[in-house]
């Protein structure tokens, strides 16, 4: 099925400043970086093409604003992050339609999306600001929690607003300074974002944003020896560069990165559950998202039936105009990214997976960059689409002799970011959910949680976001012995 483009205006924003020192501030050069609606192709706006001069500026402003940001009492600190966290609520819509613009992730999915993270995972946040032991004793020795200083805020383009929030919050939570730059793929949220900070009224240095390229402006961000950690998130390509120049100077690192997560189904009686929740969460953001469950894994009596319901939820996804409430599939996010996604597809079925919905082929006459929603059956676990992050709406199905190889086959891949597991018992999908190499769970289709830690095994990352433990990336520990 497919939805015809809405009449809407885009909208234009044409950002040519960075936020350094509390100001909006001139690049070094004129040079814009133009922002495409991935859904028509036209250009919505534009962001700064900052370079190694800028982002010097940002980090002498971070610098000199950390120790009076360091000394800031923790609840006046999570008072801020709250006056952050109110002033994203004022500004839903506007979030979730710049989102739905530079991404083409569809309109209701940014609206709940836009609603829920963002806020949930701020208030937590300050939340545990406020209650965090800063220091602690044990017997002769005072433990000292300090901020580490200038944390670099790297972020990419699918979740513009929820990563570059969270991580400044954890990081000015712990009472770090910010330097933060996105995507240059989709950095309007961002500029919003740095609105409602600017509103917020933070002292001069204590966040700053800088547009530009990861060659121009992230490199000379990540090997700057006056900052004291990086979060980064994005692919484990970028993170493994960006961990080899944190090496120069020790510099500490947070790596969020891909992912290829499995749902493990163990039983007939909970399979269509299983499969609906599996299947939403592969294609949302068109498959865009690095949570997004791709490999679903089932055993052998249970494989016609559920590659016949995988068949039917993905022909009824509605792909079309993201801006349209009804459709569920938008655009990928880029031309690069739609023929990324069709080399893989186009793998799969030279692999000997059988194709049973969707293709390399068109799906609609949109101009914009479209993929249609793609399902193979028979996947060899070891092949190129079951092992690699595709990053668009594919859902590759793999059938299993027994528990030990669904558990087998699940770990079988370098990532480790999330999965989910569904049985009728809920002590066996617990049981099986322990034995899943990944740093994020769902058991029966449990609510993600915005006050818990989250984080990626084996090379989806290193550290955490969100909860306490994403606070304590942000800190340091010193200890003084006492007489
Ligand atoms: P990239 O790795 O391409 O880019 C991420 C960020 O790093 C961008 O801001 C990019 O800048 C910047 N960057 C690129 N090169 C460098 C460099 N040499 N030094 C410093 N910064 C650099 O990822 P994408 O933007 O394509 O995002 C998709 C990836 O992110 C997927 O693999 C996905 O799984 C992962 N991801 C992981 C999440 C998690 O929580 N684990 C959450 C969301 C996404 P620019 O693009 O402007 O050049």
């Amino acid at each position: 099925m497919s939805a015809p483009l809405t009449e809407h205006e885009p909208m234009v924003r044409q950002r040519r400043h960075n936020f350094i020192d509390g100001q909006w501030s001139t690049p070094s050069r004129a040079d814009v970086i133009d922002v495409e609606n991935p859904c028509t192709t036209s250009i919505i706006g534009c962001a700064p093409s900052a370079t190694a001069a800028d982002i010097d500026m940002a980090i002498d402003a971070a610098h000199r604003a950390r120790r009076g940001w360091a000394a800031t009492p923790a609840d006046e600190r999570a008072a801020f992050i709250d006056r952050i966290r109110e002033g994203i609520e004022e500004r839903l819509e506007e979030f979730a339609t710049t989102w739905t613009q530079e991404v083409g992730i569809p309109i209701t999915t940014a609206r709940a999306a836009t609603g829920g993270l963002p806020i949930s995972g701020l208030r937590a946040i300050a939340d545990i600001a406020r209650t965090m032991p800063w220091q602690e004793q044990m017997s002769n020795s005072r433990i000292v929690h300090d901020p580490i200083g200038v944390v670099a805020a790297i972020t990419p383009w699918n979740y513009p607003l929820s990563q570059i929030a969270t991580k400044t919050a954890a990081a000015l939570a712990a009472g770090c300074t910010v330097v933060a730059k996105p995507s240059e793929v989709a950095p309007l949220c961002a500029y919003a974002f740095a609105d409602v900070v600017a509103a917020a009224g933070l002292p001069a240095g204590v966040f700053n944003l800088v547009g530009g390229t990861g060659i121009d402006a992230g490199e000379p961000l990540i090997t700057d020896a006056r900052v004291g950690a990086i979060s980064f998130t994005g692919s484990t390509a970028t993170g493994r560069r960006v961990m080899t120049a944190a090496a120069a100077n020790i510099t500490r690192v947070c790596l969020e990165l891909g992912g290829k997560s499995a749902a493990v189904v163990l039983d007939e009686e909970i399979l269509a559950t299983a499969i609906q929740a599996s299947i939403a969460s592969c294609l949302r953001n068109s498959g865009q998202t690095c949570t997004s469950l791709t490999r679903l894994i089932v055993p052998q009596h249970l494989a016609a039936a559920a590659t016949e319901l995988a068949a039917e939820l993905f022909s009824a996804a509605v792909v079309g105009d993201p801006m349209d409430e009804r459709t569920t599939i938008g655009p990928l996010v880029s031309a690069a990214q739609r023929d990324r996604v069709l080399g893989y597809i186009r793998k799969g079925v030279e692999s000997g997976a059988r194709l049973v919905v969707g293709g390399a082929g068109p799906i609609t006459d949109l101009p914009g960059w479209f993929v249609a929603p793609t399902v193979f059956a028979d996947v060899d676990p070891s092949s190129v689409i079951a092992q690699e992050e595709i990053f668009g709406p594919v859902l590759s199905i793999i059938t299993v002799a027994d528990r030990a190889e669904a558990i087998a086959v699940a770990n079988g891949v370098d990532y480790g970011l999330a999965g989910s597991v569904w049985a009728s018992d809920p002590d066996e999908a617990v049981e099986v959910a322990m034995q899943i190499e990944a740093g994020s769970i769902t058991v029966n289709g449990g609510v993600f949680n915005t006050e818990a830690p989250y984080g990626g095994l084996k090379q989806s990352g290193i550290g955490y976001e969100l909860g306490r433990a994403g606070i304590e990336e942000f800190l340091t520990t010193r200890v003084l012995h006492l007489v």
